[in-house]
């Protein structure tokens, strides 16, 4: 089998071709599930490099798989979609996926021109994953309605759709705002929930016969009291937050209010605080509409879960930065208050999502701009492939799966809406 060195060479070979790629996919900013003309020019260079590819996976998604045996399988995930600009004329791609994607593209085109892949039985899957912003709900939303999605993001829909079962360890990358350091390595992601309970109930005249109605405002308010007691019973160190607001209840004084929403977010560190609490807030909702003989309907949106990282992988991501940078350009475990939904995919699988930096101007803002072209799409590429080289060629290196069927059936419970 081909060397590291020899296979991390193809990259600067190639140096030329992948910026131009760079700036295409950048100059390329499509909102998420419409990312049609990025998901052309993917295909157009799978088309060209020979290489098999399955496409309009959860509306916008392409997968394509190198290797053929059913050894180690590997996932590189790499976003796909941009943000609104700002001043309305368009999109920008300000958190930087197009990096991602040319990043992919790049260490595909490495791995098949290397040949290592005939040499092993291991599997590369590059998953181009559309969506990962949470954002343009209303699009989105009539997607689902119209059943061509089930959730709101391009790797929850990708995960209920089982295109990672199977999957072994899932790699991925992310630019990141520091100045003055080059990576960063371990880093968390917060997680949240969306959840909006409808309470229904009778309208009577609040004169005449109060006795005759349900009143909803009541067993909201029921509820509110139950959920801020519930807080007493969470270790404050696990980051619950919950913060239930009334976005609609009563009408006239002079009659009783038959429908009551209540909408929280529920936020924590970890996915068993996560999963316990968006549990136990459904349980005050239900028995305190119960107590007052009110019907009561609880959405879920799904936000994203926490993002926790495979150790041993991030070892191995490490090593390979420090052939590139000093120690000190390396940030470990920094805590985020960012989310995504590659959180998602650490609940199932092992998981991680190392970043780079060479970006100014602010992410989510149109002031965005690569600047360190060396670090995003060559450095970075590098300790990617380093990383994949070093899975496929060292058994001792691995890592699995645990209960995968078990917990992809207890997340997909969470996460789908329940009435
Ligand atoms: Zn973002
Ligand atoms: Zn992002």
């Amino acid at each position: 089998m081909i060397t590291k060195e020899d296979l991390l060479l193809l990259i600067d070979n190639e140096k030329e071709a992948i910026l131009q790629r760079g700036n295409e996919f950048f100059q390329c900013a499509e909102l998420g599930f419409r990312e049609v003309k990025t998901v052309k020019k993917i295909t157009d260079l799978l088309d060209a490099w020979g290489v098999p590819y399955e496409k309009d996976v959860a509306v916008t998604g392409v997968i394509a798989t190198i290797g053929k045996g059913n050894g180690y399988h590997i996932a590189f995930a790499a976003d796909m979609d941009a943000l609104p600009k700002k001043d309305g004329t368009g999109n920008i791609h300000s958190c930087g996926h197009s990096i991602q994607t040319t990043m992919a593209l790049s260490v595909l085109k490495a791995l098949i021109d290397s040949g290592m892949m005939e040499q092993t039985d291991c599997k590369v899957s590059f998953f181009f994953t559309p969506a990962e912003e949470f954002i343009d709900f209303e699009y989105r939303d009539d997607l689902i309605v119209r059943g061509k999605l089930e959730f709101r993001s391009g790797k929850q829909n990708m995960i209920a759709l089982g295109c990672f079962d199977g999957v072994d360890c899932v790699l991925s990358a992310h630019a990141n705002g520091d100045q003055g350091t080059k990576f960063d390595v371990g880093s968390t992601l917060a997680g949240f929930m969306a959840k909006k309970a409808v309470f229904v109930g009778r309208a009577a005249h609040s004169g005449a016969a109060p006795h005759l109605g349900r009143n909803t405002l009541h067993g909201a308010t029921l509820a509110m009291n139950a959920i801020s007691f519930l807080k007493d019973q969470f270790d404050p160190t696990k980051g619950l937050r919950l913060n239930p607001v009334l976005t609609e209840g009563g009408g006239s004084v002079n009659v009783i209010p038959d429908k009551t929403v209540l909408e929280t977010y529920v936020r924590a560190n970890d996915n068993e605080t996560l999963f316990e609490a968006c549990a136990r807030v459904d349980a005050c909702i239900e028995h305190c509409a119960k107590a007052l003989e009110l019907q009561c309907m609880i959405t879920n949106a799904a936000g994203y879960l926490p993002l926790k990282q495979s150790k041993k992988v991030n070892q191995l991501v490490k090593e390979n930065m420090l052939k590139f940078s000093g120690p000190e350009e390396i940030v470990e475990n920094p805590v985020s208050g960012a989310s995504g939904d590659v959180g998602d995919l650490s609940y199932l699988i092992p998981t991680v999502q190392f970043g780079f930096s060479g970006i100014k101007g602010r992410f989510h803002d149109d002031s965005f701009e690569v600047s360190d072209y060396e670090n995003c799409y060559i450095t970075s590429v590098k300790v990617m492939l380093g990383t994949i080289y070093d899975l496929i060629s060292e058994e001792n290196n691995r890592v699995f799966p645990k209960d995968y069927e078990q917990k992809k059936l207890k997340y997909l419970n969470i996460i789908r809406i329940k009435n």
